[in-house]
């Protein structure tokens, strides 16, 4: 189906009406929940798409005990049939793209070319851990005395828990799932309660791909008492987190009594800087793809650019005319490029960013277009002339604000990059590789991207240091971690 056709078609609707599922799958079986149902709203539209069960501890508990009875069959079973199971998965999800990009458009409400831009990228995930299931060698070491054999295998780590954001509704879970589910964990995850609905058509995706009862669970609900009960049950061998700092440090010591594996993948407040001798139209690019991708709702979004005084004024010129072009809307409308914010305080930080720099000499250099007067819709907007303390440096913007703040040295780019607690993406543009093999290796971060914008891909480590996580997802090392290492040592031989 071609954009002019969607703008014909009934808002949202999807293709496969199941595909709009309000039950949680534990063990196989759909549950509505006793409880007050969770309410999904279009951040467009700002009506109510559909309700969700609102479970507990108990149905948590539930859950844990469904994916723990699964799994010992599920980790026995070959590598390749568990591949194969998931190749059925990946094959329905493929098939069903449009709907699950119109889910992610309805309750997360980024432009649906970015919806489908995500389905693929939460594919390649499923498809990267088909064929890296069966990849996953051990390790013969050479003895050191006589008459000893070595070994190391690797074993799946057990039931696992993943409590997954809203920015990402689908491609946050898939890089959870296919790793634990190719190394032969079992999961039980929580999706967002602002954006249950594409971990739902997910699952029933996985259900019509044969999935074995309890092998993948989703609970919906009050997310205080599910985490609590995934994080302190013992069952439960790992925990992996995307969210905020804030709520994965509360996470990781409720975890600790039960010493889990955790993946954290926190908050980041990454970096852009552009050296006088960088390519401005590469520039501009990367600046446009790191700071506006996802209406700036991302962990990697460049938050800071930093411009050195050469190219300053071309940058900011060439960049302006970019945002100016940008228009804020409905994610359905295929002239939009940015969809509403997720709820009202993304719209009040992005705001409290924007007042904060021009308070402090900043100037609004450029807006793109955008309903006036919608509460979820900030115009995306460019500030120049934006003071190196200003609150946007020290906090993620979340949001299409983009900051341009000068510098004139190198050694003060790298310090003032590296000034902040979180470490995960970074970007810089030039075309120096001596300069670009300096600041890469004096970034303190997870990730690099050079003279890009878009470096995510699920065949390469994606992760962070300092108080923006630990563990990577993606690529083998994305796969290790839902397995531990037996060390065999066999001696009389
Ligand atoms: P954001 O600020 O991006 O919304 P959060 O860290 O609040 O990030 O949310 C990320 C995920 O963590 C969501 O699934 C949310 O429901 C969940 N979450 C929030 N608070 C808790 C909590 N106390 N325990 C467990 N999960 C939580």
């Amino acid at each position: 189906m071609t954009d002019a056709n969607m703008a014909t078609r009934p808002r949202g609707k999807l293709d496969e009406a199941d595909l709009l599922v309000t039950q949680c799958l534990i063990g196989g079986a759909w549950t509505a929940g006793e409880r007050a149902r969770i309410r999904v709203d279009d951040p467009f539209t700002l009506d109510i798409v559909a309700e969700v069960p609102d479970l507990d501890a108990a149905d948590t508990a539930r859950a844990i005990d469904a994916a723990g009875a699964a799994f010992p069959a599920w980790a026995a079973r070959p590598a390749r049939e568990r591949s194969q199971a998931l190749r059925r998965w990946l094959d329905l999800i493929i098939r069903h793209k449009e709907d699950l990009a119109r889910l992610i458009v309805l309750e997360n409400g980024k432009a649906l070319a970015e919806a489908r831009g995500e389905v693929d990228y939460a594919a390649g995930f499923v498809e990267f851990y088909v064929e890296q299931g069966s990849r996953s060698l051990g390790e013969i070491i050479p003895a050191p005395v006589e008459g000893r054999r070595l070994l190391v295998e690797r074993e799946p780590v057990g039931v696992c828990a993943a409590i997954t954001p809203w920015n990402f509704p689908l491609a946050m879970l898939t890089r959870k799932v296919a790793p634990a589910l190719a190394a032969g964990c079992t999961i039980v995850a929580k999706p967002s309660e602002l954006t249950p609905l594409t971990a739902l058509a997910y699952a029933k995706l996985g259900e019509e791909a044969g999935l074995p009862a309890g092998v993948f669970n989703v609970i919906t609900g009050d997310a205080a008492p599910i985490g609590d009960t995934l994080c302190a049950s013992a069952t439960v061998r790992k925990l992996s987190f995307t969210g905020s700092t804030r709520i994965g440090a509360l996470l990781a010591a409720a975890c600790a009594p039960t010493i889990k594996r955790l993946g954290l993948e926190l908050g980041g407040n990454a970096p852009l800087i552009v050296y006088d001798d960088a390519d401005l139209e590469k520039a501009v690019d990367t600046a446009m793809v790191a700071k506006f991708r996802n209406g700036g709702q991302s962990c990697i979004a460049a938050n800071r650019i930093y411009v050195q005084s050469g190219i300053r004024d071309r940058f900011v010129a060439a960049l302006a005319a970019k945002v100016q072009a940008l228009r804020a809307g409905d994610g359905f409308d295929p002239d939009t490029s940015i969809g509403p914010l997720i709820n009202p305080a993304a719209v009040a930080k992005v705001t409290a960013h924007r007042d904060d720099a021009l308070g402090q000499g900043a100037r609004v250099v450029a807006q793109g277009s955008a309903p006036e007067d919608h509460a979820r819709i900030v115009a995306p907007t460019m500030l120049a002339d934006v003071p190196t303390d200003a609150l946007l440096t020290r906090e993620e913007t979340f949001g299409p604000l983009a900051a341009i703040i000068g510098f004139d040295t190198v050694e003060q780019s790298l310090s003032l990059a590296n000034d902040t607690p979180f470490g995960l993406a970074t970007y810089l543009c030039s075309e120096d590789l001596a300069l670009i093999a300096r600041v890469s290796r004096g970034l303190e971060a997870g990730m690099v991207g050079i003279n890009t914008g878009l470096i995510s891909t699920a065949v390469a480590p994606f992760g962070g240091v300092k108080l923006s996580g630990l563990g990577r997802e993606g690529s083998a090392h994305g796969l290790s971690e839902y397995q531990n290492l037996k060390y065999i040592c066999q001696a009389g031989l």
